[in-house]
C-alpha cells in the first residue's frame, strides 16, 4: 500500500470516531497547513465522502484528498454556528482551495459621513465601520467620478474636504457658482442641509423617479408661495434628474431592487457575476474570478454569499441565483440576523426573472472566455519575452525604475511593478534621494538600488527581470549594485534606453549583460512595446512624486519672502494652521492669535498670499 492510500484508509477510520452533529472541519497538508475548511450538518457523513467513498466522482475533490494529511473538526450547537464558524476560520487561514473574496479595490465607493454637521461626498475604497453612508461599489473609476461630478453639479452639498471652517473667511467659487450652500461662512440650518442628503441618498439608491417626484413637489410648493427663484432651480434638477433617467436600461418592470449572481466555471477558474437591479434599473455588473476551489457550485454560491453581504452596504430585498444553495435557509436566516431584514434566495425558473438570470449568465461565460483569452496572450507574451532576452525565468514579476529632478535639487526615485503582463500597484514605491547631491542620474539609481534590493526591504519578493530606464550606463550601475550585494545572479537586469532618432535610430533599444548590441526584437515588436510601456508607467509614475514634492516646496517657499516672517514665524504658523491651505484661510485676527505674530506682521502675511482684508 502506497503511502497516500495508507493515509486514507488512517483517516477513513478516523472518520468513524467523527460526532454526527453540526460543525466545521479543516484539511491540513503534510506541513500541517491548513488547506481547505468546510462546514457540515453531519461532520461524520461529510468526511466520510471524502475518506470513505472508493472513487471520487469529482476530479478535484479527487485532488485535494491526496493532499490531505490529517483533518481536524469543530463541533457547534446549530448550523447556523458552523456558518460564522466557517466564515471566521476562511478568514483565519486564507486555505488555498477555498473560495476567498479579496478586498476588491477596483470597485469604488461613495462615502456620505453623516457623522459630521455638513458632510460632503467623496469617493472611498473600502466599507469601514465608521458610521458614514456608503454606496456603490461602482463598476469603474469613471463611472464612480461621472456619478460624483453630476451630484456636485445638481445638489448644493459643501465640495471641500476640511474638518473645520474656523479659518475660513470667505466662500470659495463653489458658493458664488451656485453649486454649495456654503456652511463654512453662513448659517446653513443642518435641517435642510440633511434633506439635501436624503436627496443624495435617495439618488444614489437608484429611486431617481420617487426623487423626481419628490422635486416637482417642492418646485410646486415653492411656485405657490411666489419663491420663483427657488422653483426655478428645482426645474433645473428635475431636468438634470430626468436626463440621467433616459441613459439607464429598465430590466425589470416591477422596479424592485434585486441581485443576480451566476457562476460560469471554466478549466483554469471560475467566475461569480453579479448584477445589480436597483429599482428596476441595471445599476453595475461586476466579476470575481476564483482560482483552484475545491467547492462544488453550491457551497460557492453560499461562501460568495457570506463574503461579499458580509461587508454590503446594502442588501437588496431579493438575490436570483443560478444554483440554489443546499443550504439556502440556513443563509436566508442569516441575512436576516446579519442585515436585519428578509432577503430572498431563489433561483428564477420563469419569466422576466428567468431572463434576468439568462443575461447574468451569457455576461459570465463572455467576461470569463476574455479573461482566458487575455489571460493565455499574456503567458504567450511572457514566454516569447523570456526567450527573446534569454532570461532564466519567465518575466512573470518585472521591476522597473527611473529617476527625475530638476538642475539636481529634489531627486527622486521611483519603482513599478508588472505582475503577470498587468501593473500591481500596491509593489509601486517612491524614493527620496538620500545620499547624492548635484544632478547625478548613476548615483541616484545606485542608491536606490541600493536601498530596494540591499537591508532596507531584506523580505520582500526578488523580481525575474530588473528594468532601468537608460542605456548601457545605467544598466552597468545596476549590474554592479547587485554584484556588491552578492545578488548578481538572482535575477536578469535590463536597461532601456530612447531612441536617438539624430542618429537615425527608429525604435528605443533594450540593453542586456555582457553584450554591446541592443536586442534585435525580429518580428516580436509587440515585446518591445511591452517594454516601452513599463518604462512609459515608471515615467509617469516617477515625474507624478516628483511634481507634487516641487509643488509643496515652492507652496511652502513663498512664506520666506514675506518681509517679518523669519523661520520661527514660519515654523509656528505651519505648526498652528497645519500647512500653507490653512494660513491662507485665516482671518487677520486668527493669525494674531499665533504666538509670535503681531497685527502688521499678520496684515503681511494676507497680503503676500493674495487674500487682504475684506472689506
Ligand atoms: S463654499 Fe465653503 S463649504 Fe462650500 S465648498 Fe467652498 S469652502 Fe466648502
Amino acid at each position: 500500500m502506497d503511502a497516500s492510500a495508507n493515509t486514507k484508509k488512517m483517516m477513513a477510520e478516523r472518520v468513524d470516531t467523527v460526532s454526527s452533529g453540526p460543525g466545521v472541519y479543516l484539511m491540513k497538508n503534510d506541513e500541517g497547513l491548513v488547506i481547505y475548511v468546510g462546514k457540515a450538518k453531519n461532520l461524520k457523513k461529510r468526511l466520510a465522502s471524502y475518506f470513505k467513498r472508493e472513487n471520487q466522482t469529482d476530479m478535484k475533490t479527487g485532488v485535494l484528498v491526496k493532499q490531505i494529511s490529517q483533518f481536524d473538526t469543530i463541533l457547534t450547537n446549530s448550523e447556523q454556528d458552523a456558518l460564522i464558524l466557517e466564515a471566521n476560520l476562511i478568514r483565519k487561514y486564507k486555505p488555498r482551495y477555498n473560495m476567498i473574496l479579496k478586498d476588491d479595490k477596483r470597485y469604488p465607493l461613495l462615502r456620505i459621513d453623516i457623522t459630521t454637521h455638513y458632510p460632503n461626498i467623496t469617493i472611498a475604497r473600502k466599507i469601514k465601520k465608521d458610521g458614514a453612508l456608503y454606496f456603490g461599489p461602482y463598476a469603474s473609476a469613471g463611472s464612480v467620478h461621472k456619478t460624483l461630478k453630476f451630484i456636485n453639479k445638481t445638489f448644493k452639498l459643501r465640495k471641500c474636504t476640511t474638518q473645520s471652517f474656523k479659518n475660513r473667511a470667505r466662500p470659495c467659487l463653489n458658493y458664488q457658482m451656485g453649486i454649495c450652500l456654503a456652511p463654512c461662512c453662513f448659517e446653513v440650518d443642518p435641517g435642510i442641509y440633511r434633506e439635501i442628503i436624503d436627496e443624495v441618498a435617495l439618488f444614489l439608491k437608484g429611486k431617481t423617479p420617487e426623487l423626481i417626484r419628490q422635486v416637482k413637489q417642492d418646485m410646486a410648493h415653492a411656485a405657490q408661495d411666489e419663491r420663483f427663484e427657488d422653483a426655478a432651480q428645482l426645474r433645473d434638477k428635475v431636468y438634470a434628474l430626468e436626463k440621467t433617467l433616459e441613459k439607464q436600461v429598465v430590466v425589470a418592470k416591477d422596479m424592485m431592487d434585486r441581485d443576480i449572481i451566476a457562476i460560469s466555471r471554466g478549466d483554469h477558474f471560475s467566475l461569480i457575476t453579479l448584477l445589480s437591479v436597483r429599482a428596476g434599473i441595471l445599476s453595475g455588473s461586476r466579476h470575481f474570478p476564483f482560482k483552484e476551489t475545491m467547492a462544488d457550485d453550491s457551497e460557492l454560491v453560499g461562501t460568495f454569499i457570506v463574503q461579499y453581504y458580509e461587508n454590503a452596504p446594502h442588501v437588496p430585498g431579493e438575490i436570483l441565483l443560478s444554483v440554489l444553495p443546499d443550504d439556502h435557509d440556513l443563509l436566508t436566516e442569516w441575512l436576516k440576523g446579519v442585515k436585519k431584514t428578509s432577503v430572498r434566495l431563489y433561483s428564477p425558473q420563469r419569466g422576466e426573472k428567468l431572463a434576468l438570470m439568462a443575461m447574468a449568465l451569457n455576461n459570465s461565460a463572455k467576461e470569463r472566455e476574455e479573461m482566458e483569452i487575455q489571460g493565455r496572450s499574456r503567458v504567450d507574451l511572457l514566454f516569447r519575452l523570456k526567450n527573446r532576452l534569454g532570461t532564466r525565468n519567465v518575466p512573470e514579476y518585472i521591476e522597473c525604475f527611473d529617476n527625475s529632478n530638476i538642475s539636481g535639487t529634489e531627486a527622486v526615485s521611483a519603482m513599478v511593478v508588472f505582475k503577470n503582463g498587468k501593473p500591481f500597484k500596491s509593489g509601486y514605491r517612491k524614493y527620496k534621494i538620500k545620499t547624492v547631491t548635484g544632478q547625478d542620474d548613476y548615483s541616484y539609481m545606485a542608491e536606490v538600488l541600493l536601498r530596494r534590493y540591499g537591508n532596507e526591504s531584506p523580505d520582500q519578493m526578488l523580481p525575474d527581470l530588473l528594468m532601468v530606464d537608460g542605456g548601457k550606463g545605467q544598466l552597468n550601475i545596476a549590474l554592479s549594485v547587485l554584484k556588491e550585494l552578492g545578488m548578481d545572479q538572482a535575477f536578469d537586469v535590463i536597461g532601456i534606453a530612447k531612441k536617438d532618432e539624430a542618429k537615425g535610430e527608429i525604435r528605443d533599444k533594450i540593453y542586456k549583460a555582457k553584450r554591446s548590441n541592443p536586442v534585435n526584437f525580429g518580428r516580436d515588436g509587440d515585446l518591445l512595446l511591452f517594454l516601452q510601456n513599463i518604462r512609459d508607467e515608471a515615467h509617469r509614475f516617477v515625474i507624478t512624486f516628483h511634481r507634487a514634492r516641487r509643488d509643496k516646496k515652492l507652496r511652502l517657499s513663498v512664506l520666506d519672502s514675506i518681509p517679518g516672517i523669519g523661520p520661527k514665524r514660519k515654523t509656528a504658523l505651519l505648526l498652528h494652521f497645519g500647512g500653507l491651505t490653512g494660513i491662507m484661510n485665516a482671518r487677520e485676527e486668527d493669525l494674531c492669535a499665533v504666538e509670535g505674530m503681531t497685527a502688521s506682521s499678520a496684515r503681511a502675511v494676507l497680503e503676500a498670499l493674495g487674500q487682504g482684508t475684506s472689506s
